[in-house]
């Protein structure tokens, strides 16, 4: 493939979206750290609607969908990544239910009050926890769900490497209890939260980076774009075994009032 007329920015994108479109996650999670979350979720229907936003190929919708009632609409920004999304949604003969759609996060394209549940596992970072909270909650019926996950610090203070790292990557990693508290002052009562077991990172997210990595690498081999995506991974996954008593994903549930 030829990228000479492309911008950096797009042949940037296209990299990621290849790297990423090789997992079957985008980010760190597991099905029974999904299903945890969903036990927590007690108004769902066959007549629900439940949005997953950031779906990347959908990994985790899929699982919601084969234990909820309702219609699931996937939306990422990314259009391959919603490609492989509908292709997954067929092979689990769930095409009838589980729908994606590209658009971004923060402008969303839905009425009013139109979900009894959003669900973001590993992407509302993309607009801030905060905003996405706040911002997202008109799109929630009175009495319905929210649930995602965000990066969290498990302790009041921590070593400088790992500091720096994050407030370079996502300044708006906190404690859980501080997360809590944004929650409950978005207008939901925080139902739920439980951190992420280890595996959720290791087995399920950068083991799987290993082969795929290799892979990358040879059709790739020489460029420095793509090595230094494959450095950055590395270095995350290096820093995560590190400093995994630090920080983590935590999921929060909450029910908007
Ligand atoms: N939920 C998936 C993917 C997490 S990775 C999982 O847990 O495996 C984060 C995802 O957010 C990526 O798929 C990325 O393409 C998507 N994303 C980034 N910015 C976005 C935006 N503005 N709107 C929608 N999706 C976005």
């Amino acid at each position: 493939m030829s990228n000479e007329n492309k911008s950096i920015h797009e042949f940037d994108f296209d990299l990621i979206c290849e790297y990423f479109s090789a997992l079957d996650r985008q980010g760190p999670g597991s099905p029974e750290a999904t299903l945890k979350a969903l036990s927590f979720i007690d108004n769902l229907t066959n007549d629900s609607r439940i949005a997953d936003l950031g779906c990347g190929t959908g990994g985790q919708t899929m699982t919601l969908a084969q234990h909820a009632p309702g219609q699931f609409t996937g939306m990422d920004i990314f259009p391959k990544f919603i490609d492989i999304f509908n292709q997954n949604a067929k092979r689990y003969e769930l095409s009838q239910r589980v729908k994606g759609i590209v658009g971004s996060m923060d402008q969303l394209p839905f009425a009013e009050e139109e979900f009894d549940l959003i669900w973001s596992e590993g992407a509302i970072y993309n607009i801030g926890f905060e905003r996405g909270l706040n911002e997202w909650r008109k799109y929630i019926k009175a009495g319905g769900f929210i649930a995602v996950t965000e990066a969290s610090w498990f302790t009041d203070s921590r070593p400088n490497e790992i500091e720096k790292f994050w407030m370079d990557a996502y300044p708006e990693i906190d404690t859980i209890p501080n997360k809590l508290a944004q929650l409950q002052k978005a207008g939901y009562v925080p139902i739920a939260s439980f951190v992420l077991p280890e595996n959720c990172w290791t087995e399920n997210f950068y083991d799987k980076q290993v082969y795929a990595q290799e892979i990358f690498l040879d059709k790739h081999s020489g460029n420095t774009m793509a090595e230094e995506l494959v450095a950055n991974e590395r270095r995350e996954a290096m820093l995560y075994s590190k400093y995994k008593q630090y920080y983590g994903y935590v999921f929060y549930v909450g029910k908007k009032l």
